[in-house]
């Protein structure tokens, strides 16, 4: 691997959900697209385009690319708010000090889930890095409930966010996959056909036992 490869935002939200989904997405280039994702996807698709719309003290920029140098990431945030604020800081397409507020566009119904959370909270630090500021809140929205959840970025969520960080570059640095371990994750997971969670066997195991049945040393 590139020792200055900067790796994809969304993969977060992944690896918090199964390190094994973020290895087989990441190393193996694997996507199975399930009705869930399906839908997600074109939610995003029909809500985004790249573009800044501004109202008064009020700008909000859609899709903007988003990156750290410290944290080796980029990725995207689907609407970044910027509020004017005399203590806030600079960006390009605002002619007055701004506090950002960055914003997550989740399908389906309200729901608190950690790995979004985490998502959200790398976008922030990626803002607070480029523009040199500091984000207290962000929030998802669900685009069906069409709510929005507040979410505090709290010093133990950005802790989650370096230490998931850290095992996503460890897979990749190793080309690692991980073992499945079948939890009710699995059920909603779109490479559980994939992935086989119930089958405890490595590829590697199956053949040794092979072997040892081959020679007579063990039953499969
Ligand atoms: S099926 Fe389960 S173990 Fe396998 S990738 Fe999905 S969540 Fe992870």
């Amino acid at each position: 691997m590139d020792d200055e490869e900067y790796l994809p935002l969304s993969w977060l939200s992944q690896a918090d959900y199964c390190l094994r989904r973020a290895a087989l997405l990441l190393n193996e280039r694997v996507w199975v697209e399930s009705s869930d994702t399906a839908k997600g996807r074109a939610e995003h698709e029909r809500v985004h385009t790249q573009r800044v719309e501004r109202r008064g003290d009020l700008v909000k920029l859609y899709e903007n690319t988003v990156y750290s140098d410290e944290l080796r990431l980029v990725g995207k945030c689907d609407c970044i708010e910027a509020t004017r604020a005399e203590n806030g800081c600079t960006i390009p397409a605002a002619e007055f000090p701004v506090k950002l507020y960055p914003i997550e566009y989740k399908h389906g119904s309200v729901r608190a889930e950690r790995e979004y959370e985490i998502q959200l909270c790398a976008q922030a630090m990626c803002l607070e890095e480029m523009y040199h500021t500091q984000i207290a809140e962000g929030a998802l929205f669900f685009i069906t409930a069409h709510r929005r959840h507040t979410v505090a970025l709290t010093e133990e969520l950005r802790a989650a966010v370096r230490s998931t960080l850290q095992l996503l570059h460890q897979i990749r640095d190793d080309f690692a996959i991980p073992l499945a371990s079948y939890s009710a994750k699995c059920k909603r997971c779109s490479l559980r056909e994939y992935c086989m969670p119930k089958v405890k066997r490595t590829a590697k195991n199956y053949c040794e036992v092979l072997e040892r049945e081959a020679k007579g040393e063990a039953e499969l």
